[in-house]
């Protein structure tokens, strides 16, 4: 398993030699992984070098990535609509009058008729109030299990990436998160944690990971899937 990563600016990507190759070569894939395709003796200054010089065409590929991805319907919330916090499905269904913008009551997400318009930015505020909330505690309590301690945990519009984690130790995860399963959440959590410690995905740091979560494969997998099922707030 081929570990080796190279990071230029903000990009990060996964080299992969091969001993058939003759050129360097790279792609952008559904997901915006970045991979670096060298043959096997390159050294890593001319990997960089090269890397650098397509650095704007690679920024223009996430760019028509992000922009191409399916709008699934049109802006705006009707009475029935499924919203999923934590994996389980949620019915809008508007109210005329209550205290707070929403409230979430077995099967029901109660917003205000005269927020109707502004739906999509009631439950995004919800969501990041209520369920930043709830991130943040089960980040502490498997920071406490594990033992690796984030110094600051935001929860914030990451885009299309789940979480992240800087070398100054601060753990960010996107909101959208809080609508997968908590198993799925979990993972993304334990991955942004094992990255304290080990900052780049090598062998170390998945056998880590492993070490922490025996069936972290399985929830990845499930992860990339349920991503495109999801896809909604
Ligand atoms: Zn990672």
């Amino acid at each position: 398993m081929s570990a080796e990563t190279l990071s230029v600016g903000d990009l990060l990507f996964e080299v992969q030699r091969s001993s058939r190759r003759k050129t360097l070569g790279l792609t952008v894939d559904r997901s915006g992984e970045l991979k670096l395709y060298a043959p096997e003796a390159t050294p890593r200054e001319q990997l960089e070098k090269w890397a650098k010089s397509r650095q704007l065409w690679v920024y223009q590929k996430l760019a028509i990535k992000e922009a191409s991805r399916p709008i699934p319907r049109p802006a705006g919330y009707m009475s029935g609509d499924a919203v999923f916090y934590l994996g389980r499905s949620y019915r809008v269904r508007f109210v005329t009058d209550q205290e707070g913008a929403v409230h979430c009551r077995t099967g029901w997400l109660e917003l205000r008729l005269s927020d109707k318009t502004d739906a999509e930015a009631r439950i995004r505020e919800w969501f990041q109030a209520t369920g930043g909330h709830w991130i943040k505690e089960r980040v502490k309590l498997l920071s406490d299990r594990y033992g690796l301690v984030p110094s600051t945990v935001e929860i914030l519009d990451l885009g299309n990436r789940w979480g992240s984690c800087s070398a100054a130790g601060r753990l960010n995860f996107n909101w959208r998160l809080l609508q997968f399963p908590i198993r799925l959440i979990d993972y993304v959590i334990t991955h942004e944690l094992v990255h304290l410690v080990e900052p780049h995905h090598n062998d170390d740091y998945w056998r880590r990971l492993e070490g922490l979560m025996p069936d972290y494969a399985d929830r990845k997998a499930k992860l990339l899937e349920t991503t495109r099922e999801y896809d909604r707030v």
